[in-house]
Formats: C-alpha cells, structure tokens, sequence
C-alpha cells in the first residue's frame, strides 16, 4: 500500500532520486526502494521513580533485507518520530551496501529524553521496549545496536531481555555489547576512527595536506569524541569543537586530551582554558581547512552553506546536510565524504562483533583495527572512482568530480540493492 510520503522522509530519498537517475532506473523500481518493509510503534508503559507510569512511543523500521539481515542502532531523543526512523533505516541499507557488509537496513528509537531519566527508569524503558519488539529482531532478522543517546549498558539490558525471551544464549542479536557480553574490541571508538580513515583517504587523493590543517567539528559525543587525538597525533590543529551546551574556538588549536579531561569534569567543551566561546552550530562556519559535523541532521542548510569555509566536510552524524546545501557546496568547489560513507566504520565494527559472536573467536584490537582500515579505504576508493567517471555535465561547478561524492556513494550502493532484489526475484 502506497502511503504519503512526508517532507522529513520525502527530503532523505532526494539522493536516492539523483542516482537512480543516473542508473536510469525504473520508477516502479525506485518507489520499491523508497518503502521501507516494515514499521513497528509500540507503545511501553514504565513505572518512573515518582511512581507514576509514563507512556513512551518506540519505534522499529525494517528498510530494505535483500542484502541480508536489517541492521541500525536505536536512538534516545526528544525528536525521535516514525519519520526520522525511517530516514535513518534507509540510510543504514545505503551506508551498508557502500562499505559492502552482508545487511540491509533499520533503525529503533524511542521519543525520550535519557538525559532527564535515571538509570532505573532507563532500564525498565529499554527493557520494555527489548521485550515489545523481541519477535521482530534476531542474529538473521534484525540486529540493532547503540545511536545517539543510547550505549552499551542498554545493549546489555536489551540483550538480558531477548534471552529470557529466546531462551538461548545468542550474544549475536545486537552488538557494540559491553565486551564481558561478546562485545567487540575497538567498537566504543569504530565511528571515529572510521571517520578518521576516510579523513586519510579523502585528504590524500584530493591534495589537502594534514600537517597543520585546521580542523572544525560540531558534536563531542560518541561518534566525536576520538577523533581530535587521532587528527592531533597527525599534526593538525583542532580549531573549533561544540557540543549541545556550546563551543570552543581557539585558531592556535587546543591539545585534545585536555579537552577530553575538561569535557569529562564540566560536562561541556565550553569555557575550554584559552579558548573564546562558541554557540554549538558554530563551528560549522568557523574559518577551518576540514569539518567534521557530528552531531545530528540537517545541519548544514541553504541558510549557512554559503557560509562554511572548509574544503573538506566528513559527515561524522546521519544526515547533516540537506540537499539544498550540498548543492550550494558542490558548486563552490567543497568536497563533502557523505555520512553514508564517512560514519560507516561504526556499524563496520558491529558487523566484525557478529562475526565473531558467530564464531565465537574474538579478535585483538590490532585486527580490528587493521580490518576496519581495508573496509573503509576500499568503499572510498569505489567511491571516488564513480564520482570520477560518472559522465553529467558539470561545466558550471569549480569541482574536480563529475558527481558529488554523496551521489557517488548513492550510485554504488543503489547498483548492489538492486541486483540482490533482482536475483531475488522482487523486483
Ligand atoms: N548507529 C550507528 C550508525 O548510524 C551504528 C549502527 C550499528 O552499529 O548497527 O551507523
């Protein structure tokens, strides 16, 4: 049944749209890859510590299985609504696809604000919520994982729950697991480290030297948080860094372990010793070589893209661009490495945890990370090379790529979902 896309969801296919143009793809073909499969809300009841019982709204989406399994993480956040799972579950089938991982795509969240709620109260919601949508995920259904807002210590109670449930040990059915669970070495900081060898890659093949490049990143969460002292140890100069209270500016750079530890003691980068204060979305226009936005969608708009200075963008959050903004981006010659490709060394990570749950042989953090280099420097050199050869006219933008590197990434995970729905017979 064809049901009305929204603006929110509707704006998250637009890529999907410009490569299918490319592929000349069919329209019946691309409203199939617009639908996700399957859409779950469930509502759960928990006993706050108040004693009253609050209603909370869950969600799970199930976008696209023909290349294997559904996999996404779950998201805690006032924002959290059945369109933007459904966005960030198609961009997980897409981001999978890229790195060339054996999944499809979903994504959970519930509509809460964890920072107002206690550890109680959490874990009688995650609990809830594991118990609500136990039938829909397993190691071969769907296998979530932590997203903003959510981390190993849930993925700990949501497993607890599925085993009750199940009645067999099976670690596999949600990873980034705390590692006494069967959790993965190097999974806490997969994210940013993939983020950071895509910066690499991205930096070399487009001329950008590193020593001394300033670097602006909004977000100091999860995704975040490591990727100063990787770029720092490389001889770069974190300029600019915010979080949801504010930011720090400093054109000298500031030493990133001494922002962790400040972070770490007030909560908050702002006020960082030496630095003048920012407002969170300031960095994003701050006068810096390379950005880094990671920290949630639609950041980056028609209203500053014309504002942003760096050369470089590499999407550590979903969906920090809109398209309008990429336009204006690619046109004044930016480069932008798209979430889709950029933050895919997170769910990269989870994939390796499966593995090894699968196995039951775990692996040293050295062979993580060595593994996580390969997946990442392979999908962006499949990308660059099909933002490289596509052949559209682009006489009109200062770029040295025929596509963007988001509609590159589009065309190539587009071409793969499609030909396992084609062998599968769906389409
Ligand atoms: N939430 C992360 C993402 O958006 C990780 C998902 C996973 O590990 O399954 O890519």
């Amino acid at each position: 049944m064809a049901e009305k896309k929204s603006n929110l969801y509707e704006e998250s296919l637009r890529p999907l749209k410009n490569a299918a143009d490319i592929l000349n793809l069919e329209s019946d073909i691309v409203e199939a890859l617009s639908s996700p499969e399957r859409a779950l809300i469930v509502s759960l009841p928990v006993k706050m510590d108040n004693g009253r019982i609050k209603v909370f709204e869950g969600y799970r989406v199930r976008h696209n299985t023909a290349r294997g399994p559904a996999k996404g993480g779950i998201r805690y956040h006032p924002k959290v609504c059945l369109d933007e799972v459904k966005s960030l579950a198609f961009w997980m089938s897409i981001k999978n696809a890229v790195v060339g991982i054996p999944y499809g795509g979903g994504k959970g969240g519930i509509t809460c604000n964890p920072k107002e709620m206690s550890l109680g109260e959490l874990e009688r919601l995650t609990r809830g919520y594991a118990a609500a949508i136990a039938r829909c995920v397993g190691p071969d259904q769907d296998i979530p994982a932590p997203d903003v807002g959510t981390n190993a210590q849930i993925m700990g109670w949501f497993l607890d729950e599925y085993l009750k449930i199940s009645g067999k040990y099976d670690a596999g059915v949600i990873t980034s697991k705390p590692l006494s669970l069967g959790g993965s070495r190097g999974r806490n900081t997969a994210t940013g480290r993939g983020v950071f060898f895509a910066t690499l890659e991205a930096a070399r093949v487009f001329g950008i030297p590193l020593k001394g490049a300033r670097i602006a990143i909004q977000g100091y969460g999860n995704v975040a948080r490591p990727i100063p002292v990787y770029l720092h140890d490389l001889g770069c100069k974190i300029v600019a860094v915010s979080d949801s209270v504010g930011g720090a500016y400093n054109p000298e750079g500031m030493n990133p372990m001494k922002l962790a530890d400040f972070k770490a003691k007030t909560r908050s980068v702002k006020g960082f010793p030496g630095s003048t204060e920012m407002d969170t979305a300031d960095p994003l226009t701050a006068d810096c070589d390379i950005l880094i936005p990671a920290a949630l969608e639609n950041q980056i708009t028609e209203k500053n893209a014309d504002d942003v200075k760096a050369k470089l963008l590499v999407e550590g959050a979903n969906g920090p661009t809109t398209s309008k903004a990429d336009k204006i981006l690619y046109e004044k010659g930016a480069i932008v490495v798209p979430d889709v490709l950029a933050n895919a060394g997170g769910v990269t990570v989870s994939y390796f945890e499966w593995v090894q749950n699968r196995m039951g042989y775990y692996w040293s953090d050295e062979e993580v990370d060595e593994k996580l280099k390969r997946v990442m420097t392979d999908a962006f050199k499949d990308v660059y090379q099909t933002a490289k050869q596509t052949q559209i006219d682009t006489s009109f933008a200062k770029q040295p790529l025929k596509v963007d590197m988001r509609t590159a990434a589009y065309v190539t995970a587009v071409r793969k979902i499609v030909e396992a729905m084609q062998a599968l017979g769906r389409i």
